[in-house]
C-alpha cells in the first residue's frame, strides 16, 4: 500500500504542477497517476531491499491529450525518491526524449516543491574519447604511426575540426557530446574520436579524470531521474543490467512509447555475420598479428597462444571459404532466403560448427592481449609491454577482440539447434552491399523476446510503468503481453483521450474502384488525391510503400512543386520545418510520408487539417522474423493473421489517425483509401479500434 504521506505528497505535487504550469486538471491524468501510484505503492521489499512480490508494474494506455508525461513523473518521482531508487524514463524516439529533457523535466524542477536532479544517459558512442582525439592528432602530425592494415588513418582535412574540438572541450565550451556540437559531424570524422567498451582503458587511461563519457556517467549517478532510450536500456540488460545504467533492482523504469519495446528488443538480440567480410577480416587479422609480434614481441604469457594463432586463423579461413559456395547455392538469385523453422541445412550447420573450435582460442588470445596491454598502461602495475607499445596497440586489439567476440556469439547462435518444444529461432541468409561488391550474411534472431524481458527486466526491476497512446491492439492488451512478456499480474489500464473526437474530426473510408493489391490502385489514388486534396491546405499523406510514394511524387511534382514535401528527399526535421514555414506564411503544403511520419510527429492546429492514409499499414510480408513467427503459430494451429498481423496493423493505423488531433482545439478530417476496411471481415475490427471520429 502507498504510504498515506506519499499519497498526499503526490496529490499536492499534482496541484502544484497544475497551478504553476497553468493546466486544467484532467480526469484521465488523475486516473493514470492513481494507477501508477497504486502499483508502485504495492511493492514489498525483501531482506535485500529488492522487490519480492508480484507488484509494481503498471501498463497504462493513455489516449492523446492525457498529459501522460506529467502523470507518470508526478506519480513515480516521489516514490522513487522516498525509496531511494532511480527513476529511469526511456523513450523510443529522440523527439520525445528531447521534449522530456528540454521541456517537461525543467518545468517540473522549477515549479515543484520536490527537489530533484535529472540527467541524460547516452551510449559511449555519442561521447568524445580524449585518448582517441589525442591519438588522431598525433597521427596527423606524424608523431604516431597507425597500426597498418587495421586502423583507418584520420584525414588531413579534418585536422582543423579535431583541433577546434580539443580547444572547445578544454575550455569547457563543449561537453564532448556529439549531439551538442554546433555542426553535423560525419560518421567518418567521428569514428576516429569515439571508443567502444573494448577500446577504452578506463581508469588506466591518462584522460580518465577528464573523460566526457565518465563525467556524464558520474552526473547520472547523482541524478534522481535518468532519461535514456529503449536501445540503451536493452544494451544494459544484455550486459546483465547495471553495466551502463543503474541495476534493475534499484530502478523504477518508465517506458514511454512502450509499444516499441518488444520490436526494439527483437532487433537488439539479432546476430549476424557476412561471409566475405569475415574472410577479409581473418586475412587482415593474420597480418595484424604478424605486425604486433614484430612491434611488441612475444611475452612469455602470450607465447603459446600467439604461436597457435596463425594455424587457428588458417583453419577459420578455410571453413569460411567453404561456407561461401554453400550459401551462394542456397541463395540462387534471391536477395533473401529464410530457413523453415530456423533449421539450417545440415551441411551448412556442420561447417559453421567447425568454425567454433579454432575461433575460441583466437578470442582467448585477443582477450589476454587486451588485458596485458591494459595493465601495461597502468603506472601502478608492471606490464609486459613498453608504454608506447601499449598505447599504440591497446585500441586496435580492443577492436579485434570485440569483432572476434561478435563472430563467436553469432556463430554459436546461428549454428545451434533448438531442443524439442523450444521456440524456434529465425535464421536466414541475405544479400547485402560490400564495398563495390556484395556479400551474403547469415542472421539469427529470436522470434520472441518475451522470456528475455521477463527474466532480465520485469522479474528483476524494482518497479516499471509502460505507457503509450497505443498499447492495446484491437482493444486488447494480449499482443503486448505476448510480445513483451509482461506478467498477467501487472496493472493494466486504459485511459481515454479527453478530446471530443466526434466534434473535432471526421473519418471517411474512401471506396476507390480498385483493390489496394491491384495494379490500378496507384493511379486510382493519384486521381483521388488530385480531386480531394487542396494543395493550399495542410495535408499529410501516409504511404505504406516507398515505391508508391515515389511514383505519386513524380505524378504531382510539377503541379504541386511549391506545395509538396516528400520523405526520402529531405531530412524529416527539414520537411517539418519547411512545412510549418509554408503554413505560417499563409500557404498550403502537402507532405508525402512513410511509417515514420505516422508516429511521433506533432503538427498541431492548422499544421495538419487533413490526414490521408493510403493503405492499411500491414507489415512488410517478407520480413524474416515475422514470417518465422507466423510459421510457428500456424504449426500450433493458431491464426497469425488475427493474432499478429492485424493487431500490429491496428496499432499503426491508430497512430496514423492520431496525427490529426493533437490539441483540444484541433479539427480536420482523416481519409483512408483502403476499401478493405469496409469490404473485409476484419475491417470492422480495425475501425472499432480507431478514435471515435464522426464517420462520413
Ligand atoms: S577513459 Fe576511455 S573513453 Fe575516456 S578518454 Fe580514456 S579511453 Fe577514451
Amino acid at each position: 500500500m502507498l504510504q498515506k504521506e506519499t499519497k498526499e505528497r503526490i496529490q499536492s505535487l499534482y496541484r502544484e504542477a497544475i497551478k504553476a504550469l497553468e493546466l486544467r486538471p484532467r480526469y484521465g491524468q488523475r486516473v493514470m497517476i492513481a494507477e501508477i501510484a497504486k502499483a508502485l505503492g504495492s511493492i514489498h521489499e525483501g531482506e535485500k531491499d529488492e522487490r519480492d512480490n508480484d507488484a509494481g508494474i503498471a501498463v497504462v494506455e493513455a489516449g492523446t491529450g492525457t498529459g501522460k508525461t506529467l502523470a507518470y513523473l508526478i506519480a513515480s518521482l516521489p516514490v522513487a525518491i522516498e525509496r531511494e531508487r532511480k527513476l529511469l524514463v526511456s523513450t523510443a524516439t529522440v523527439a520525445l526524449q528531447e521534449q522530456i529533457l528540454d521541456k517537461d523535466l525543467p518545468a517540473l524542477k522549477k515549479h515543484l516543491s520536490l527537489p530533484f536532479n535529472f540527467a541524460l544517459a547516452k551510449g559511449r558512442g555519442r561521447y568524445l574519447c580524449l585518448a582517441k582525439l589525442d591519438k588522431a592528432l598525433q597521427q596527423l602530425s606524424g608523431i604516431l604511426s597507425t597500426v597498418d592494415l587495421f586502423e583507418q588513418t584520420p584525414e588531413e582535412q579534418d585536422r582543423e575540426l579535431y583541433e577546434k574540438m580539443l580547444m572547445k572541450y578544454g575550455s569547457g565550451d563543449w561537453d564532448g557530446d556529439r549531439d551538442r556540437w554546433d555542426d553535423e559531424i560525419e560518421h567518418k570524422q567521428w569514428s576516429h574520436l569515439t571508443a567502444t567498451h573494448r577500446e577504452c582503458s578506463n581508469r588506466r587511461c591518462p584522460h580518465f579524470q577528464n573523460c566526457a563519457f565518465y563525467k556524464a556517467r558520474s552526473a547520472m549517478e547523482d541524478a534522481d531521474v535518468i532519461v535514456a532510450n529503449h536501445d540503451l536500456v536493452l544494451a544494459d540488460l544484455s550486459l546483465g543490467g547495471g553495466a551502463i545504467l543503474p541495476a534493475p533492482e534499484k530502478t523504477i523504469y518508465v517506458f514511454d512509447e512502450g509499444h516499441h519495446l518488444a520490436d526494439k528488443a527483437l532487433n537488439h538480440f539479432r546476430l549476424e555475420f557476412g561471409v566475405r567480410s569475415t574472410r577479409q577480416w581473418l586475412k587482415q587479422l593474420e597480418k595484424v598479428i604478424e605486425q604486433f609480434i614484430a612491434d611488441a614481441g612475444m611475452p612469455v604469457g602470450l607465447m603459446h597462444s600467439l604461436q597457435e594463432m596463425p594455424a587457428n586463423l588458417q583453419a577459420l579461413s578455410q571453413s569460411a571459404s567453404l561456407v561461401w559456395p554453400l550459401v551462394m547455392d542456397l541463395m540462387q538469385d534471391r536477395d533473401r532466403q529464410r530457413f523453415e523453422f530456423g533449421v539450417l541445412p545440415e551441411s551448412l550447420r556442420e561447417l559453421l560448427q567447425t568454425m567454433k573450435a579454432p575461433l575460441q582460442p583466437v578470442v582467448h588470445c585477443l582477450d589476454k592481449m587486451s588485458d596485458m596491454l591494459q595493465k601495461s598502461l597502468d603506472p601502478n602495475e608492471t606490464g609486459d609491454f613498453q608504454r608506447e607499445v601499449a598505447e599504440a596497440w591497446q585500441a586496435p586489439v580492443g577492436i579485434m577482440l570485440a569483432r572476434a567476440e561478435e563472430l563467436s556469439e553469432a556463430l554459436s547462435w546461428i549454428a545451434a539447434e533448438e531442443a524439442e518444444g523450444e521456440l524456434p529461432v529465425a535464421r536466414w541468409l541475405s544479400k547485402r552491399p560490400y564495398g563495390d561488391d556484395w556479400d551474403i550474411s547469415l542472421s539469427a534472431s529470436p522470434i520472441s523476446v518475451a522470456a528475455q524481458l521477463r527474466r532480465n527486466l520485469w522479474n528483476r526491476c524494482y518497479g516499471a510503468v509502460v505507457t503509450s497512446a497505443t498499447l492495446t491492439a484491437l482493444n486488447s492488451f494480449n499482443s503486448l503481453k505476448w510480445e513483451a512478456g509482461l506478467p498477467d499480474w501487472a496493472v493494466y489500464e486504459r485511459v481515454a483521450s479527453p478530446f471530443n473526437y466526434p466534434e473535432l474530426g471526421q473519418l471517411e473510408v474512401v471506396q476507390l474502384a480498385s483493390d489496394p493489391k491491384s495494379e490500378a490502385f496507384e493511379s486510382d489514388v493519384q486521381n483521388w488525391l488530385k480531386e480531394a486534396v487542396n494543395p493550399d491546405e495542410a495535408t499529410l499523406v501516409l504511404f505504406s510503400s516507398r515505391a508508391q510514394l515515389e511514383a505519386t511524387r513524380d505524378y504531382f511534382i510539377r503541379d504541386w512543386y511549391e506545395h509538396l514535401l516528400c520523405q526520402g528527399y529531405l531530412p524529416k526535421s527539414e520537411i517539418v520545418r519547411r512545412h510549418k514555414e509554408r503554413i505560417d506564411n499563409g500557404k498550403g503544403n502537402v507532405i508525402f510520408g512513410l511509417a515514420s511520419f505516422a508516429e511521433g510527429i506533432d503538427l498541431p492546429g492548422e499544421y495538419v487539417t487533413h490526414v490521408v492514409i493510403v493503405k492499411i499499414p500491414f507489415a512488410v510480408p517478407d520480413d524474416p522474423i515475422q514470417s518465422a513467427i507466423s510459421e510457428w503459430m500456424e504449426s500450433r494451429g493458431r491464426n497469425p493473421f488475427m493474432e499478429l498481423t492485424l493487431p500490429a496493423a491496428s496499432i499503426r493505423l491508430i497512430q496514423a489517425c492520431g496525427r490529426l488531433i493533437r490539441k483540444e482545439s484541433d479539427h480536420g478530417k482523416v481519409s483512408i483509401l483502403d476499401k478493405r476496411l469496409v469490404s473485409s471481415r476484419y475491417g470492422q475490427l480495425l475501425l472499432d479500434s480507431l478514435p471515435p471520429f464522426r464517420r462520413v
